[in-house]
């Protein structure tokens, strides 16, 4: 599909994708397919404060109709899920089939979300006092900064911005620079949900386009007392203090280093299968691709060799394209870094095999799925390259295993591939994996939007999506109604006068 009908089709207009001093490429051969106009810091603070007078209208009216406008959300992407589906593929590389999928993640988090909106409940709690009720009570919180990377461009906006919409809270959301055409295409799928919604307030969601010193406003601005940021552990480290300095609440989505345990007792069928799809798609750049690949050394050579096999038939192309399983890398810096890191790992002593860049389209950055079989898990290999890098490293005693994927900075994703329930357990335990995700005879990577989505260490603690996700949009409020005579204190503590 040529990139003008994409853009066409996903409405966006030519003055948006003209004029503006933040250029556009695709990922797919490079090509400049937008200058998109910026916000100053001033547009952003005139953002919040437009973003605070709609949460003083949108707080009161009753979340289950709050949810009403994420049902029309949900029905409004359905009818563009083909149009904004290509959009992603173009703006950030992964093949049609995942820019799909990942539209389609955020129909499911408005179905999810419109459920949560009838029941964002609290607990009724017994009071020590006689003729006293105590409850808590969940209440919108205020407006909600989203900061989000080029690799998931619209999805993980949409796990915050259901949730935080149904729970009462306006958004701001501060897309990557590298994918800001996604955000305009998806502000406008909102547009035409509020406009059939019929009395919502103006300024329920904000675009701010810009680089991080649109991202820096708004986590320094107290009016925002929520800061969701998606992306590198870098930018973690830049954002979390500089919330926390200010008392704010932080959602953090970080780096992962994600990986797979394979055991002797493992279906290698299913585990070869598991292992090509998380860390060769989305080209080694999803949060969640698998990069360390433990195997027990009795099956090692097999497991490798199978690999290598699938490697060398993997459809290496177009993303836009039928039959593409690997795309393009994001850009030139992506593809520079994966080299750094092979060169590393194979003085460190690794043997690679692929690697190498793939001549597709002159200006996209296509490279092989590289191998690299490890003597050790050397700092390389406890570093997060975004890049379709897979490091084998061998064990003989489960203990060990667990030990050496735990033995890393990041906290996302996890796996192990056996069928014996003790070792399945054991990697499950308060003994096990230490990350947000652990899985059992299925790879890293594709969550689904109904558990709580996160991880631990430097991948930052946060949860979004579902499980209980939607708490961190409110604020909780104890409240306890005296409707005695009297007034008994707690503790029994007299205080007569
Ligand atoms: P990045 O950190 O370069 O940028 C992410 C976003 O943060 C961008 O919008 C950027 O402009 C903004 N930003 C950067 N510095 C900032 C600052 N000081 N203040 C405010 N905003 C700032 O990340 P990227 O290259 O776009 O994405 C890849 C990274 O994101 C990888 O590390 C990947 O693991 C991570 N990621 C994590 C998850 C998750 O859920 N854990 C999901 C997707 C991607």
């Amino acid at each position: 599909m040529p990139h003008d009908q994409i853009l066409r089709d996903a409405q966006l207009t030519k003055a948006e994708l003209t004029g503006g001093d933040l250029e556009v490429f695709s990922p797919v051969d490079g090509a400049l397919i937008g200058k998109v106009a910026t916000h100053s810091p001033a547009d952003v603070e005139a953002m919040i404060s437009d973003a605070k007078r709609a949460f003083e209208t949108w707080r009161e009216v009753p979340a289950p109709r709050r949810g009403e406008l994420i049902r029309l959300f949900g029905e409004e992407l359905r009818a563009a899920k083909d149009a904004l589906g290509a959009l992603v593929t173009l703006e950030c590389g992964k093949i049609l089939q995942e820019g799909l999928g990942e539209v389609q993640e955020m129909i499911d988090i408005c179905d999810l979300a419109v459920g949560q909106s009838r029941q964002l409940y609290g607990l009724t709690i017994a009071s020590e006092r006689p003729g006293h009720a105590m409850r808590e009570t969940w209440h919108p919180m205020g407006v909600a900064g989203v900061i989000t990377a080029f690799n998931f461009p619209v999805a993980p906006f949409a796990w915050n911005f259901c949730l935080a919409i149904v729970c009462g809270d306006p958004v701001i959301w501060k897309p990557s620079e590298k994918t800001p055409l996604c955000a305009l295409a998806t502000a406008k799928i909102f547009e035409r949900a509020v406009k059939r919604f019929g009395d919502a307030p103006e300024g329920l969601l904000h675009v701010a386009i810009g680089h991080a010193e649109i991202g820096e406003v708004l986590t320094a601005s107290g009016d925002v007392p929520i800061i969701s940021a998606t992306g590198s552990t870098r930018m973690g480290r830049a954002v979390a203090p500089v919330v926390a300095g200010r008392f704010g609440r932080t959602i953090l989505e970080l780096g992962g280093n994600n990986a797979m345990i394979v055991a002797p007792s493992a279906d290698l069928d299913n585990a070869v299968r598991a292992i090509v799809f998380s860390a060769v798609g989305t080209c080694g750049q999803r949060c969640t691709s698998l990069r360390r690949l433990i195997v027990h050394e009795d099956i090692r050579a097999d497991l490798v060799q199978r690999l290598k096999t699938a490697y060398a038939s993997l459809p290496i192309g177009d993303p836009l394209a039928d039959g593409t399983l690997v795309g393009p890398l994001i850009d030139a810096d992506a593809f520079e870094m994966m080299q750094k890191a092979l060169d590393t790992a194979k003085a460190d002593g690794a043997k690679i095999t692929g690697g190498a860049r793939s001549e597709v389209a002159e200006g996209g950055y296509y490279v092989e799925p590289a191998i690299a079989e490890m003597p050790s898990q050397t700092d390389i290999v406890r570093r997060e390259t975004f890049a379709p890098i897979l490091y084998v490293m061998g064990y003989t005693d489960l203990g060990e295993a667990i030990a050496m994927q735990n033995d890393v900075p990041q906290g996302l994703s996890s796996c192990i591939f056996s069928t014996d329930v003790r070792e399945t357990e054991r990697f499950l335990s308060a003994a096990g994996s230490d990350c947000g995700i652990a899985n059992v005879n299925i790879g890293p990577s594709g969550a689904e939007i109904g558990g709580a989505f996160g991880g631990e260490k430097e991948t930052g603690g946060g949860r979004e999506s579902g499980s209980d996700a939607w708490k961190a949009y409110m604020r909780r409020q104890t409240a306890t109604v005296n409707y005695s005579r009297d007034l008994p204190l707690a503790q029994g503590i007299k205080f007569d006068i």
